[in-house]
């Protein structure tokens, strides 16, 4: 490749969205008001916390404020897999058990038919398509990697969301020639990330919900009441939510619960007849086993768009424009589609961007309440936001209006977030881990054994620290 893909600062997903509906304008915050309820960051987190409370109380003077525009940040700019955690079963039930484990895989898939259900009720055309995800093993390394899931699974009688794949019916599906096997989660759906975020930005805004965009909060005081403020004014709110994602990693109060990475995608141009030679018609997302896990799905017009996971642009301790756009990581993931498939190698690539993932220790959200009572907090999705943040948002609602229930009792609100190290350990550390964990699945991508230094590197966040990341 001579030149890299074309930098999509807005994603090809909000391009897209945008040409043809760049919704009501929302603009920044001139002035101070008060509020009951203020929510920072206009992301899926923040805007279906707005919804569902939008949705209990109507009465409710909600105010989000966005420093860019609403799904700016990863919410237009994901993969569109909208999952819950059928995939993470074993893991879960080792760490909380079987009851909550199952609570937490089953609320998370209420998340995934209801989100279709919404986008039907409100005329939101976000491209769902419910057809499951196929989990693909691409090098010998990941052979079999999901064979502990699928036993526990059985073991528990959840034989339905599961089916195994031989290679020969993982290239029924997608004729990848890396394809060795895999399994088939059926309850699983793909959107169009940025017409979700967009459309629900319309939806509140409906319900009533005041937005302001291009509106960074520069300073934040818990209260009560809790005061936002940003250059044009401040928002004094009863209570606030912070829905930050990565970005809440600058403050003190949740540093040593995040850690951040990067993704990056490529989409190339409409290519439909090539999807119809690999057989990959059926709408299903497509992911691999690698500790930096590659995510592939189709458009509607007949697209590829493919990520890569697990990435770092340096030292990592601002969110910065190397997160939007980084040129090594682009190129790298181009070269991973093409090693998918070959065929595409002449297919343009259109775009390409990137954004930071809230790592979380468990590899699962966290939400919660600062010790002020009235600030509630919902991060650290670690890159499977997009069915969770959905979750998230009911959680939050009830946190604001006390309600406790079923989804206040899941371990994501009961749970204590796992600690990491400090700064300045966390950030060279991280850098040095995940360096190990791209080898470490480099090499095994061309079926070789990673160095034994490297693999043991790779190795220290899950054997040292107890971190559900990494190999
Ligand atoms: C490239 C990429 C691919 C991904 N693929 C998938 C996928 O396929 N499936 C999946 O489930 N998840 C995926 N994710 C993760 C998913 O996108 C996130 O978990 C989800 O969007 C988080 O939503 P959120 O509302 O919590 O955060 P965000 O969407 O990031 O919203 C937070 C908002 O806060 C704003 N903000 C930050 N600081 C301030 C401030 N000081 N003042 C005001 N506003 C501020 C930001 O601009 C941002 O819009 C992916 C992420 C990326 C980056």
């Amino acid at each position: 490749m001579n030149d890299p893909p074309r930098r999509a600062d807005r994603s090809w997903w909000l391009e897209e969205v945008l040409a043809f509906d760049p919704g009501a304008p929302c603009p920044p915050l001139a002035g101070d008001l008060d509020a009951d309820v203020v929510i920072l960051g206009g992301g899926y987190t923040g805007l279906w916390t707005a919804h569902f409370l939008k949705d209990r109380e109507p009465g409710l003077d909600i105010v989000v404020l966005e420093q860019d525009i609403c799904g700016g940040g990863p919410s237009g700019r994901n993969g569109g897999f909208l999952n819950g955690w059928w995939s993470e079963l074993d893991e879960l039930v080792d760490r909380l058990g079987v009851g909550q484990a199952l609570a937490v895989c089953r609320t998370a898939s209420d998340s995934v038919r209801e989100i279709g259900l919404w986008c039907e009720r409100h005329g939101v055309d976000a491209w769902y398509t419910h057809a499951g995800d196929v989990g693909v093993a691409t090098s010998p390394a990941q052979d079999g990697e999901w064979r502990s899931n699928l036993r526990r699974a059985q073991r528990l009688g959840f034989r339905e969301q599961y089916v195994e794949l031989t290679a020969a019916q993982v290239r029924e599906r997608c004729d990848t020639p890396l394809a060795r096997g895999g399994l088939f989660t059926p309850d699983a759906a793909t959107v169009q990330p940025a017409r979700l975020a967009r459309g629900l930005r319309r939806v509140v805004l409906e319900q009533g919900v005041r937005i302001f965009e291009g509106t960074p909060v520069e300073r934040f005081r818990a209260g009560p009441p809790a005061v936002a403020g940003t250059a044009g004014g401040m928002v004094r709110a009863r209570q606030a939510v912070v829905a930050l994602n990565a970005w809440a990693s600058h403050w003190k109060a949740f540093r040593r619960w995040l850690a951040v990475r990067g993704t990056y995608m490529v989409i190339t141009a409409p290519a439909p007849e090539k999807l119809e030679q690999i057989r990959w018609t059926g709408g299903e997302g497509v992911w691999n086993f690698r500790s930096a896990v590659h995510y592939l799905r189709t458009t509607r017009d007949g697209r590829i768009a493919f990520g890569a996971g697990g990435m770092q642009p340096k030292a990592a301790r601002r969110i910065g424009p190397a997160f939007q756009y980084d040129e090594r990581f682009v190129r790298q993931v181009a070269e991973d589609l093409w090693r998918w498939f070959p065929s595409f190698r002449d297919v343009p690539l259109e775009a390409a961007w990137g954004g930071p993932v809230d790592v979380s220790g468990h590899h699962l959200p966290f939400f919660g309440s600062l010790p002020s009572g009235n600030v509630h907090y919902g991060l650290g999705y670690t890159g499977n936001g997009v069915g969770p943040c959905h979750l998230g948002g009911k959680i939050l609602a009830r946190l604001v209006l006390g309600v406790e229930d079923e989804l206040t009792r899941l371990p994501l609100v009961t749970m204590e977030p796992m600690r990491f190290p400090p700064e300045p350990i966390l950030s060279p550390g991280l850098l040095v881990a995940n360096g190990a964990i791209l080898r470490k699945d480099r090499a095994e991508d061309r079926g070789r054994k990673p160095n034994p230094l490297v693999a043991a590197a790779a190795k220290i966040p899950r054997n040292v620290f107890g971190y559900n990341l990494g190999p």
